[in-house]
């Protein structure tokens, strides 16, 4: 059944599992504008993040997992922050109105709106078919997330200080692994359990927001892992004005990205893939052994890959000698979004 622009809100967006009331949310769907309250002697952390068909997902993925993934690569800045989520909005260019597809894609945001107690509290609805053209452009998919962080205690990429160890949660390159194998078909002997390991590590990323919380206070920096290690820490060393090592054998893989790719593939999709949204921080050495302990507490795997030192650029080391190697982060009119 074909709707109207205020059904489908009404339907879909507005549904109580996706809507529901929060504290510091006096105002949500309705009005011209939702209205946020944060906690006293807190501040709002915003971020905003675009899926395009095509560019960040494929056009015929499952509505269900691209619901989750949107707000979950989401919600992953705001743990780089540090920040509790509060609420999001939602600006969709649709190509089409289809039932079955907003029901599916608004479920799978619930879940994770839900699992966070982050709602949807607005947004905006337009139709992605040009009238001119008479060809729909593609689907387009706009979350903004608001957080609260006590004032002062947010993560900033602008901390890392000569001698942080640097670390990182969770595994590296199986997000793009999982791209792989649904994009292209690689590794066609993969299957099972370790198959689908590395496809929602794609679909699903963890958003390592109790992970970012309990960093507060204790991380020097930290960056969410969107375009790759290599060039996610970057921004961390630039912003910082320090350089840093990383040893490539150190970087945490898991057992499905080994078995898929061979060990000469392996540091591309570990460090120039993109799509992990694992933290990596930095943190003093005074305050490693407090780190492991909170994220052993939260069931977090956090390992330490290298040093912050004086100077600037990232240099890559194995078995404790500096290695060349040639690895670049997605960037978007910058590369193909292919590592070297
Ligand atoms: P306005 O014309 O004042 O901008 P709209 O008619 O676009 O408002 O939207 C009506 C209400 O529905 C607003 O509260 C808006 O935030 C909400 N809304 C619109 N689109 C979405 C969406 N995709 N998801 C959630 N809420 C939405
Ligand atoms: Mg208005």
């Amino acid at each position: 059944m074909a709707s109207d622009e205020f059904d489908i809100i009404r339907r879909h967006f507005s549904r109580p599992e996706l809507a529901f009331a929060v504290p510091g949310v006096p105002l949500a769907i309705g009005d011209d504008c939702a209205l946020l309250q944060p906690s006293p002697g807190f501040e709002l952390a915003v971020s905003m993040d675009m899926l395009v068909e095509g560019v960040h997902f494929l056009a015929d993925c499952d509505p269900f997992q691209l619901g989750q993934r949107t707000l979950l690569v989401n919600l992953s800045d705001l743990a780089a922050m540090g920040a509790r989520p509060l609420c999001f909005t939602l600006a969709v260019s649709l190509p089409r109105s289809d039932e079955h597809w907003l029901a599916r894609f608004s479920a799978g945001l619930a879940k994770v709106a839900a699992a966070h107690q982050c709602p949807l509290v607005g947004g905006d609805l337009t139709a992605s078919a040009p009238a001119v053209a008479g060809r729909a452009g593609p689907l387009c998919l706009c979350v903004q997330v608001h957080g609260e962080v006590p004032v002062g205690a947010a993560l900033r990429r602008s901390g890392a200080r000569v001698g942080d160890a640097i670390c990182v949660t969770g595994t590296l390159g199986d997000a793009a692994a999982g791209l792989r194998v649904l994009r292209d078909g690689t590794w066609p002997e993969l299957t099972g359990p370790l198959r689908e390991a590395l496809v929602q590590a794609f679909h699903t990323p963890q958003s390592r927001v109790l992970a970012g919380m309990a960093l507060r206070g204790l991380a020097s920096a930290a960056i969410d892992l969107s375009d790759g290690l290599a060039s996610d820490l970057e921004h961390i060393l630039k912003a910082s004005g320090v350089g840093a090592w990383v040893d490539v054998d150190e970087l945490p893989l898991s057992e499905a990205l080994c078995a898929a790719a061979a060990p000469e593939q392996r540091p591309a999709l570990a460090l120039g893939g993109g799509d992990d949204y694992e933290l990596c921080f930095t943190v003093p050495l005074q305050q490693l052994q407090a780190v492991q302990t909170v994220l052993a507490a939260l069931g977090t795997p956090v390992r330490r890959i290298g040093e912050i030192v004086a100077g600037s650029g990232l240099q890559w080391r194995r078995s404790g000698t500096t290695m060349a190697l040639k690895v670049r982060g997605y960037n978007h009119f910058g590369n193909a979004g292919e590592p070297t």
